[in-house]
């Protein structure tokens, strides 16, 4: 009976708000947190429904700017992790030199002002690579994060939104909407009754996001 049935968490105790049904049909239902004691109020549900609806369409345009782009050719990601696999060699081979050093100043082969200098100009290189690694991990982890959304999140969100309409029956909504959504955290401190505000109320939006280590 409820499209939002356990998606909405009511932001002030943080429990699954549920439907409360009319008696009166001429009467919308409302969305209420469950716990009597709790300061949270409630709304029509379909204010909240229409809610949901657009934060979703306003998050899947602001992704989009960011994922929705084309990801970057397969030559072009296997360049990527060639570069990221030799300077992870180069690291090892460096810490390795770092290691000899201290051999040979044990072994009285370094003076010490040869071997702090050796050992800087080491450092150095060190610090260098280990930057350079994160760039490059950075760059991989952003383009399997861009890979993924095309397939996944991007469509869905854009599926959700075009059949939404469609849908005839709550339960059709419902998993639509938990197909791309998380969660929805409902918050209302004004009582809408008094100053004609129905709406005036917070909704965050948590889409469930891909990430780069399932469904791969
Ligand atoms: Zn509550």
């Amino acid at each position: 009976m409820n499209p939002l049935a356990g998606l909405i968490v009511c932001g002030v105790c943080g429990r699954k708000m549920v439907r409360r049904p009319y008696t009166n049909c001429n009467y919308p239902d409302t969305l209420m947190c469950a716990v009597t004691s709790c300061n949270n109020i409630s709304s029509q549900l379909d204010y909240v429904e229409e809610r949901v609806l657009q934060s979703l369409q306003q998050w899947l345009n602001n992704y989009k700017l960011t994922y929705g782009k084309q990801p970057v050719a397969a030559s072009q990601m296997s360049i990527k992790k060639k570069a990221l696999k030799n300077t992870q060699t180069e690291l090892k081979a460096l810490e390795k030199q770092r290691d000899n050093i201290y051999d040979l100043l044990e072994k009285g082969v370094y003076t010490t002002d040869v071997f702090l200098e050796r050992s800087q100009s080491i450092n150095d290189k060190i610090c260098e690579l280990q930057a350079s690694l994160s760039k490059i991990n950075a760059e991989i982890e952003r383009e399997a994060l861009t890979e993924q959304s095309q397939k996944t999140i991007i469509p869905k969100a854009e599926h959700v939104l075009s059949e939404y309409k469609k849908a005839k029956t709550a339960a059709e909504k419902n998993d639509l909407l938990k197909s791309v959504i998380e969660k929805a955290v409902y918050t209302k401190t004004v009582n809408g009754r008094w100053h004609n505000k129905p709406d005036e109320f917070e909704l965050m939006l948590y889409p469930k996001l891909p990430t780069n280590n399932t469904n791969r």
